[in-house]
C-alpha cells in the first residue's frame, strides 16, 4: 500500500494491548528496537508466500506449531529442539499422506504475548491484571509481575533472535536428514499403543529404502537433508511490531522483521481496529483467526484491507470453530470466499475452540476434540470442493501432560504431572506424531 504508513494503528482503536505507564522506558526501547537488526529477511517472507500460494492451490500442505506461549523461564536448546524435531517427524508423515510437500512454520521464535478472555484473574479472593505473556508482563501471581514492563521487548528479541539462530542452524546443518527424522518415527511406532501406525511408517521406510537404492540417498541430494523452517507469531504487541517494521533494500518492500509470518488473532480481528490497520501494510505472509463470531460480511471487509490485490499466499484463514461446530459456522466462510473469488489457504486450528476445564481443574483440551474438528474440517471442504490447506497445532516436543487422551494416554489424573504451559494446555510429543499420522489418513482419502 502506497500510503501505509507503519505508526498508522496509533490512531486507531485498539485492544487487548497493554497500557505501559512508564512512557519515556516505552520510547527508549521502541528506540532500541528500530535500530536493531529484522529476525528475518524479506526475500524468505516471499519464498514462503510462494509456497502458501502452493498450498492455496492444494499443491503444498501448511503445518504450524509449537507453544501457546513462548516463555522466558522454559528457554534453552532442548525446548527447541524437541518441538522442532516432533514438528520434522510430523512433516514427514503429512508429506507421505498428501504428497505434496508440507511447508514448516514454528509458532516460535516470536510468540510471546497473549490476548485473554478477562482482563484481570483471581485467585484466593485476590484479584490482579492478567498475565499477558513474558513480553508484555510476568507469570507470578503478584502485583508487581504484572505490571507491563516495556523492557522485557528486548529480552523477548533477545530470546527470539537465539532461537532463530539455532533453528536455522537445525534445518541446513544436517539434523534434518530425512533418515534420521525416521528412524526417531520409528521408536515411536515400536510401542505398543502406537502398533496402528506401524503399517504407514514402514511404507515410509520402504520409500526411503528404495530412493537409497535407485541413488537418491541423502549423500548426494540437499533436500533429503535439509529443511527450510519458518517462524511465526500473533502481531498482537503493535509497539513491538512497528519497532521491527524494516523496509527491504532489495524489493522496496515492507515488512514486519519480527518472523516470517505473522497472524491476527480472534479478538483482534475488528475490520476497523489497529492489528488490521498494522497488518494491512507489511508484505509477510498474513494469518486471520476464524471463529464463531465471525460473520460472512467481515471476512470479505477483512479479505479486501488484508490482501486487496488477491495474491496467492498472502492470506490464510485459520478456522478455530470447536468439534462439533464446524459445519454451523465454516460453510459460510467458505461462501464468503467463493463469492469474493478470494485466493487464500483454508488452515484448521482445532486447539482453540476445544478448551475446557477438567475435573482437576487443569485447562485441557481432549485430544478425540482435537482429532473431531481436524476430521469435520476435512469433511465439509470435501463438500464443497474447497482446499484443505494446513493445520494450526499448540504443540511441544516436550512429555508434557496438558491434554487428555491420545494412544499413550493422558489421563484427567495425570494432568498435574507435567503440566507445564504459561498459557493454553499443548499436545506433547506423542500426541503431535499420533495426530499427524491422522491428519495423513484424511489427506490421503
Ligand atoms: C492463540 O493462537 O494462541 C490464540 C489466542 O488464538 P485465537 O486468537 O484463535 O483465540
Ligand atoms: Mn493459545
Amino acid at each position: 500500500m502506497t500510503d501505509w504508513v507503519k505508526s498508522a494503528w496509533r490512531n486507531k482503536p485498539r485492544v487487548q494491548m497493554p497500557e505501559y505507564t512508564d512512557e519515556a522506558a516505552l520510547n527508549a526501547v521502541e528506540a532500541q528496537l528500530s535500530k536493531y537488526p529484522p529476525l528475518v529477511f524479506a526475500g524468505e517472507t516471499k519464498t514462503l508466500k510462494d509456497q502458501l500460494a502452493a498450498a492455496s492451490r492444494g499443491e503444498a500442505f501448511l503445518l504450524q506449531g509449537g507453544d501457546c506461549a513462548e516463555s522466558f523461564a522454559e528457554f534453552g536448546a532442548d525446548q527447541i529442539r524437541d518441538t522442532f524435531k516432533v514438528m520434522l517427524q510430523m512433516a514427514m508423515v503429512l508429506t507421505f499422506g498428501a504428497k505434496v510437500p508440507v511447508i514448516k512454520v514454528g509458532r516460535m521464535a516470536g510468540q510471546f504475548a497473549k490476548p485473554r478472555s478477562a482482563p484481570t484473574e483471581t485467585a484466593n479472593g485476590v484479584e490482579l491484571p492478567s498475565y499477558r505473556g513474558d513480553i508484555i508482563n510476568g507469570f507470578d501471581f503478584t502485583p508487581e509481575a504484572r505490571i507491563p514492563d516495556p523492557d522485557r521487548m528486548l529480552q523477548a528479541y533477545t530470546q527470539a533472535a537465539a532461537s532463530l539462530n539455532l533453528l536455522r542452524a537445525y534445518a541446513k546443518g544436517g539434523f534434518a536428514d530425512v533418515n534420521r527424522v525416521h528412524a526417531w518415527t520409528l521408536g515411536y511406532t515400536e510401542a505398543d499403543e502406537a502398533e496402528k501406525y506401524r503399517d504407514m511408517a514402514t511404507r515410509i521406510q520402504d520409500a526411503l529404502d528404495f530412493m537409497n537404492a535407485a541413488g537418491m540417498s541423502a549423500a548426494n541430494n540437499n533436500n533429503l537433508k535439509t529443511v527450510d523452517f519458518y517462524t511465526s507469531h500473533e502481531a498482537l504487541l503493535l509497539e513491538y511490531e512497528e519497532a521491527l517494521t524494516r523496509v527491504d533494500s532489495t524489493s522496496g518492500s515492507t515488512i514486519a522483521g519480527s518472523g516470517h509470518m505473522i497472524w491476527i488473532g480472534d479478538r483482534t480481528r475488528q475490520p476497523d481496529g489497529a492489528h488490521v490497520e498494522f497488518c494491512s501494510g507489511v508484505s509477510n505472509p498474513l494469518g486471520l483467526k476464524c471463529g464463531p463470531t465471525t460473520t460472512a460480511e467481515d471476512l470479505k471487509i477483512l479479505m479486501q484491507k488484508l490482501n486487496p490485490n488477491n495474491e496467492a499466499g498472502r492470506l490464510t484463514l485459520i478456522a478455530r470453530f470447536g468439534a462439533g461446530k464446524v459445519r454451523d459456522h465454516l460453510p459460510r466462510l467458505i461462501e464468503a470466499v467463493k463469492e469474493a473469488g478470494a485466493n487464500v489457504v483454508w488452515s484448521c486450528d482445532p486447539m482453540h475452540g476445544n478448551t475446557i476445564k477438567s475435573e482437576s481443574g487443569y485447562k485441557t483440551r481432549p485430544f478425540e476434540s482435537v482429532l473431531q474438528e481436524v476430521q469435520e474440517f476435512f469433511a465439509v471442504h470435501r463438500e464443497y470442493g474447497t482446499i484443505p490447506g494446513g493445520v494450526h497445532f499448540e504443540m511441544t516436543g516436550k512429555d508434557v501432560t496438558e491434554c487428555t487422551g491420545g494412544a499413550i494416554e493422558v489421563t484427567d489424573e495425570n494432568l498435574a504431572d507435567r503440566y507445564h504451559t504459561a498459557c493454553d494446555p499443548r499436545l506433547n510429543a506423542s500426541q503431535s506424531l499420533e495426530l499427524a499420522f491422522l491428519v495423513a489418513e484424511e489427506l490421503s482419502k
